[in-house]
């Protein structure tokens, strides 16, 4: 059992030691690009083993009334692979299919993410913060509680005994975090894979990147000007170049 007296708040740090193994719990299939693109592929490049989950089928992830739901899931898992392959290399993806727009941090989630954990034996896990303020979209609050509730089941061993072997992580990272006290900093190498995988959800281009398939250079220097003045800006509120925030939790 936890002693919770014992809790601090973390204070703002940047750079953790290159992990051995990661394990990336995103709702959507580009979530993960978004929130921690740059400092995967960094990782990567310096040795970590990664490994993306990923909670729902995306199938919602257009503005396009008359689409296809159940073609647009399986494009999206060819760009999820894609893009991961980008960040990582041949890293794995899981797709645990829930609906996009309808998952819940309940018992299956949890057991899920929990297997995960246990079966990777990460050292740091990445996800959404699911306490982030006035965020709208109940995936992304989903996947960051089932991802804090699989840390506590998963590092117990009297939780779900069933699902192997108990482990516990050394840090946790939250990504779009509401209140950030960790940076990850990174170079132009990190820069380019970060928006090179997120291109790769060429699904996603109108919808999430203003990139339309007219005028597409303008809009494609725009996309990637926009990414990079988000890494400047976050990067310079830790005393660094580029950079991606998260809230670290190492008392897990
Ligand atoms: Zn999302």
């Amino acid at each position: 059992m936890t002693n919770t007296y014992f809790h601090s708040p973390e204070p703002p740090s940047t750079n953790l030691v290159t992990p051995g193994r990661v394990l990336a719990i995103g709702a959507h299939p580009d979530d993960i690009e978004f929130g921690a693109g740059a400092t995967l592929a960094k990782w990567s490049q310096g040795g970590t083993e990664i490994a993306f989950v990923i909670m729902t089928d995306g199938s919602k992830g257009t503005w396009d009334p008359e689409a296809n739901t159940l073609n647009l899931a399986v494009l999206r898992q060819g760009e999820a692979r894609k893009a991961a392959g980008t960040i990582a290399g041949s890293s794995t993806v899981n797709f645990l299919g829930w609906t996009d727009g309808e998952l819940l941090a309940n018992d299956r989630s949890v057991a899920q993410l929990c297997f995960m954990i246990r079966k990777f034996r990460p050292n740091v896990v990445l996800g959404h913060d699911p306490w982030k303020r006035y965020r709208l979209h109940p995936d992304h609050r989903a996947a960051g509680f089932a991802t804090t509730d699989a840390i506590v089941a998963s590092r117990d061993p009297h939780f779900l005994p069933e699902l192997g072997l108990h482990h516990r992580p050394d840090a946790l990272l939250l990504f779009e975090a509401d209140e950030p006290n960790h940076c990850e900093a990174f170079g132009e190498v990190a820069l380019r894979i970060k928006i090179e995988a997120l291109l790769c959800h060429r699904s996603q281009h109108v919808s999430s990147m203003e990139i339309s398939n007219l005028g597409e250079d303008e809009e494609l220097r725009h996309f990637k000007e926009t990414v990079r003045s988000a890494s400047e800006r976050t990067g310079a509120s830790f005393g660094l170049e580029l950079g991606e925030s998260f809230r670290l939790i190492r008392e897990l």
